[in-house]
């Protein structure tokens, strides 16, 4: 279901302060020194990531109940957000999102679809292994990913190590 007036202002509130925490914590992780890898690729409209959003919380929503109602009770309510599990290791709460239609894999709410989804993949850069889905037309390159493949060539490996290297160290432009 579209949103209506109300959650639209309350989403572009939150929008603002999303975009605001994350100039400023992209902008320290630049000053030492970091991403590092950039983002390669283009989405081709699989939907994958909408089929279950993943949000990682702080220490206090996670294990504070009544934090962490308020926080479901936001999402719910905000971002039509329905709970239906948590990975405790990563501190991750995994959502069903109410406006995504899986038969056309649109988001009936895409003008006012929250930050996370506007920044996603993005964010998965700031990961030390950055894991995309299989279907995603994203990918993450290493910086300085030519001198990697370069010094990896000149070694005599076989090629199918070669490869797998070169997967596994983010090196495919
Ligand atoms: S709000 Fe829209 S873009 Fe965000 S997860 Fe739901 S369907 Fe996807
Ligand atoms: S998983 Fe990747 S390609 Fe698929 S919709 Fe999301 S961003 Fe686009």
């Amino acid at each position: 279901m579209k949103d209506g007036l109300l959650r639209r202002v309350l989403k572009r509130i939150a929008r603002a302060c999303y975009a605001f925490d994350l100039r400023v914590t992209r902008w320290l992780r630049r000053e030492r020194g970091g991403p590092r890898y950039r983002l390669a690729g283009a989405c081709n409209g699989c939907g994958r990531c909408c089929e279950t959003p993943v949000i990682p919380v702080s220490a206090p929503v996670f294990h504070v109940r009544t934090l962490r109602r308020l926080v479901l009770a936001w999402h719910r309510w905000v971002n039509g957000f329905e709970p239906v599990g948590e990975d405790r290791r990563m501190r991750l709460l995994v959502f069903r999102c109410t406006h995504y239609d899986p038969v056309s894999r649109q988001c009936d709410a895409y003008d006012s679809r929250p930050g996370m989804c506007r920044d996603y993949p993005r964010n998965l850069l700031d990961s030390p292994l950055p894991e995309f889905f299989p279907e995603c037309g994203y990918r993450a390159v290493q910086r300085g990913a030519e001198g990697f493949r370069e010094a990896l060539a000149r070694t005599d490996l076989p090629p199918e190590k070669l490869a797998e290297l070169t997967r596994k160290l983010h090196l495919d432009e």
